[in-house]
């Protein structure tokens, strides 16, 4: 094996990660650079998680950085890719962790649920007025695939998003460019959504002598529950104080209005869903309640008003799938510490990014990996060569006690498995690699399925 190093008992270890996009790519690339063999189990073809399903596809120099560097660790020669494979549906979690005779798994399979909305029998009408917000973003970053398989969306013009978060602003921007760019069509005007969210709506209309209100379109409404500064559209650092605070609240209302004038999409802050407003068995909109913020709590106040749409999107977060084998506490997997997200009864696993972190963010899932991978993973595998440069004085009480939870199960638990049962594990993954049509090389196999459209 090229470049494959002995652990602690002479034989070499084997890690699974399940998610081969940026949080599993940059453990697996660190493993793999450690002298491990990683197997990276993958749901899609491609290894780019919700770079290419999430991250919208006017973001076109940022998807193609991530696509870049994703390959780049995917591509070492200790990392076996296994494309098109589910863990849950094609290879069982259970007997993946505890039977197959790997070192360690890693969860890095990200939040690809949407949060329901929270109305009882809203989702009923899933298809019948009701759209959640992955599905919809996953069709309009494929919209161009003449291979995507998914349910495809088409943009209609009044509808009401329910969110607050960057993602759902990404919805508004959606569905405020298809629509201007499917009027301006109309009128003979060709342009590109990406020209239209480089320049912004205003200025391009402009060129053509055009206002908005002269396009006849109604517009999307992003319906928040608590105010236009509370939006999680910036982070405040940890331990900040009033004023920092302050800051940040200003710089999130500029960030917003900013985005407003630019796509044109109507906010409407303080209310949260209430009821559903059903015609003929379709949801046709929503009765909001108004709401007020009172010690950073969302109060529900006496007030309610309807508001009626074409469709309601609802964006108000992304959780983790289920896997059958991992046992859940509500919506989320049932971590006992969400530093390094271990789970109890599996000894061996660890998570990283956004399955763990709940951050939606490319940064925070790739330094949530390289962390894990260096402060416990490397470490319970015994093979961690910059045990110095973690300063433990300056990590949190739930980073030490994870730590102390790593190093204990790496006292019994650190062994590499036999060379035996390493062969073994790679049979195994070559079977299912075949089974898959993969054919050895990440280039090859991203040649046969092609680049994201
Ligand atoms: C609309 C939208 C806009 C966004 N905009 C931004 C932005 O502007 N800036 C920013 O920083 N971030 C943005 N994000 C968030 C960012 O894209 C993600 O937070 C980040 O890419 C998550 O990386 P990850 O590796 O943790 O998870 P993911 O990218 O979700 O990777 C998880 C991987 O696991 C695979 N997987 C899942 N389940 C299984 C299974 N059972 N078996 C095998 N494989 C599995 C998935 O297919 C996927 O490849 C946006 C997200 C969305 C939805």
């Amino acid at each position: 094996m090229p470049g494959a190093k002995a652990g602690s008992n002479g034989s070499t270890h084997i890690v699974a990660v399940i998610g081969g996009a940026t949080a599993g790519a940059e453990v697996a690339g660190r493993l793999a650079e450690h002298g491990c063999v990683v197997v990276v189990f993958e749901q899609n073809p491609r290894p780019y998680g919700k770079i290419e399903d999430g991250l919208p596809s006017w973001h076109v120099a940022l998807r193609r950085k991530e696509y870049d560097g994703i390959r780049a660790k995917l591509s070492h020669p200790n990392v076996h890719f296994v494309p098109n494979t589910k863990i849950g549906r094609d290879v069982d979690f259970d007997d993946l962790a505890n039977h197959w005779g790997f070192s360690a798994v890693v969860l890095a399979n990200g939040a690809w649920c949407d949060r329901g909305l929270p109305i009882e029998g809203a989702d009923a009408y899933v298809g019948k007025g009701l759209v959640y917000q992955n599905p919809f973003v996953i069709s309009f970053n494929h919209q161009d695939d003449p291979h995507y398989a998914g349910e495809r969306f088409d943009y209609p013009d009044g509808c009401i998003v329910v969110g607050g978060g960057l993602a759902s602003i990404d919805v508004s921007k959606i569905l405020m460019l298809e629509n201007v760019k499917r009027v301006l069509t109309e009128r003979g005007i060709e342009t590109s959504i990406h020209e239209l969210e480089v320049k912004g709506i205003p200025k391009i209309l402009e060129g053509h002598g055009l206002a908005y209100e002269d396009l006849g379109l109604a517009g999307c409404t992003l319906y928040y529950r608590r105010r236009v500064e509370d939006m999680p559209l910036m982070e405040a650092p940890e331990g900040a104080d009033e004023a920092r605070l302050e800051k940040v609240r200003n710089g999130r209302a500029r960030m917003l209005a900013k985005a407003q004038e630019k796509y044109r999409f109507d906010v409407e802050p303080l209310c949260a869903p209430d009821e559903l407003i059903v015609e003929d068995g379709r949801l046709v909109g929503i009765r909001f309640r108004r709401t007020k913020i009172e010690n950073g709590r969302v109060i529900p106040t006496d007030d309610t008003f309807e508001a009626r749409g074409t469709w309601v999107i609802s964006s108000i977060g992304s959780i983790p799938e289920a896997i059958p084998g991992i046992p859940m506490k509500g919506e989320l997997f049932a971590f006992a510490d969400w530093e390094y997200g271990h789970i109890d009864g599996f000894p061996t696993l660890f998570s990283v990014g956004n399955v763990v972190t709940g951050k939606g963010n490319i940064v925070a899932s790739r330094k949530h990996a390289a962390q894990v991978s260096k402060e416990a993973i490397e470490k319970f595998l015994g093979i961690s060569d910059r045990a110095g440069d973690v300063d433990s004085s300056v990590a949190s009480p739930a980073a030490q006690a994870a730590r102390a939870t790593a190093d204990h199960v790496a006292a019994k638990l650190g062994e590499a498995p036999s060379a035996e049962t390493l062969a073994e594990i790679l049979q195994r993954v070559q079977e299912r690699q075949k089974a898959v049509g993969y054919p050895g090389q990440l280039a090859a196999w991203i040649e046969q399925v092609g680049e994201p459209a």
